[in-house]
């Protein structure tokens, strides 16, 4: 008899679920026989834009050098991280996606007997990072779909390490102020790093949205972390950075696989923090698509979650699975949040205006027969 290779995985990663990304184009085309052209993907955050000219002309440049390993270090990528955040090159980690710096954060910071505190509802990837090590994810219950900071406080106790917290939050687009950060930062036990994930920042600052680099100085056990997978356009290429003290950048360092960001990567991200205008694109048809949905939502009678994020979860008020499979028979993907506890809602990533609309054309016929 062969041996049981799942029950000799650790405990933590035996409870594990492996993460559901949203379906891709091509599967679908294949399952239902349709042209790929002719499918709507709005269930991955991605950015509608297509690439910024400006990373696609220094992926061309980079391209030659392709049999060179990328630069570990990411010297010039680093350099202008800090430069715009106002902090030194030694307080930036880069990732291969920002989903790596939770990564580096959970085995350089966890363990068994250890534990990280994170919301009902978070990116699904918290419990996936923490369990990986064999840590425990004490979860705590949501507020109005969002964190629920002073309960998230409450639940810390000896064995925490690490908080994630996620503003906003992804599937829910939730989002808190800069009082309730502040509140809360100020009373975290100053040997439990809090990762602030902000994948979803460069949509959303404003005035009732904290900006998280502005509280590093007085918080050394705050690390920031951002993406250029989202408002930036290039989450194939998976490049993400963590912002923190230069001491916890060392830690990370030491655990952090040495290329973990690919010279493609390294140039793109370069290029896409000197497009401004792609990013002022990228917010408009945010702002315009958000607004065009939540318009078509109203008129199907339909309820969501306020989001300020590039997505927005729709609630239907009954399961949504069958509702998504229909959908997906009208050449239009979208997210299904049964997995985060959310089984009558789908998330909706926030597409051009073309896309929006066969979304909502497709949501009125499906609605209307089922
Ligand atoms: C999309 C997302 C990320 C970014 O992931 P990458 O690895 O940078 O592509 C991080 N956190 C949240 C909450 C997200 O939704």
């Amino acid at each position: 008899m062969s041996c049981d290779f799942l029950a000799l995985a650790q405990p933590g990663v035996q409870k594990l679920s492996p993460y559901v990304p949203g379906k891709p184009v091509d599967e679908l085309a294949r399952e239902l026989d349709l042209d790929p052209a002719s499918i709507v993907k709005l269930a991955s955050n991605e950015n509608p834009l297509g690439p910024s000219p400006k990373a696609l002309e220094a992926i061309r440049n980079e391209l030659a050098e392709l049999t060179r390993y990328p630069d570990g270090n990411g010297f010039e990528l680093k350099r202008r991280l800090a430069e715009r955040c106002g902090v030194t090159s030694a307080q930036v980690t880069l990732g291969n996606g920002s989903n790596d710096i939770l990564d580096l954060v959970a085995r350089a910071y966890l363990a068994p007997g250890l534990n990280a505190v994170f919301s009902e509802y978070a990116f699904a990837v918290y419990p996936i990072a923490t369990q990986a090590v064999g840590a425990q994810g004490k979860v705590v219950p949501a507020k109005d779909w969002g964190h629920d900071l002073p309960a998230m406080l409450a639940a810390i106790d000896a064995n925490t390490r690490v908080v994630f917290i996620a503003n906003p939050n992804n599937p829910t687009g939730t989002w808190f102020g800069p009082a309730a950060l502040e509140d809360f930062l100020a009373r975290v036990p100053e040997n439990v790093l809090v990762v602030l994930d902000e994948a979803y920042i460069e949509y959303a600052e404003g005035d009732d949205l904290p900006d998280g680099l502005r509280y590093l100085a007085r918080y050394p056990n705050l690390l920031v972390s951002r993406t250029f997978s989202k408002a930036y356009g290039l989450a194939a290429l998976r490049v993400g950075y963590g912002i923190s003290t230069a001491q916890v950048a060392d830690v990370l360092n030491r655990v952090r696989q040495p290329f973990n960001v690919n010279s493609l990567a390294l140039a793109a991200a370069c290029a896409a923090l000197d497009d401004a205008d792609y990013l002022v694109e990228s917010r408009r048809i945010n702002d315009a698509g958000m607004a065009q949905l939540e318009e078509g939502f109203r008129a199907l009678g339909l309820s969501w979650i306020p989001s300020r994020g590039n997505f927005i979860a729709v609630d239907f008020g009954r399961d949504a699975a069958p509702i998504n499979q229909a959908m997906l028979r009208e050449g239009v993907i979208l997210r299904p949040v049964a997995g985060y506890g959310m089984p009558n809602f789908l998330r909706v990533s926030i597409g051009l205006q073309a896309e929006n609309a066969r979304c909502l054309a497709a949501l009125a016929k499906v609605l209307d027969r089922a």
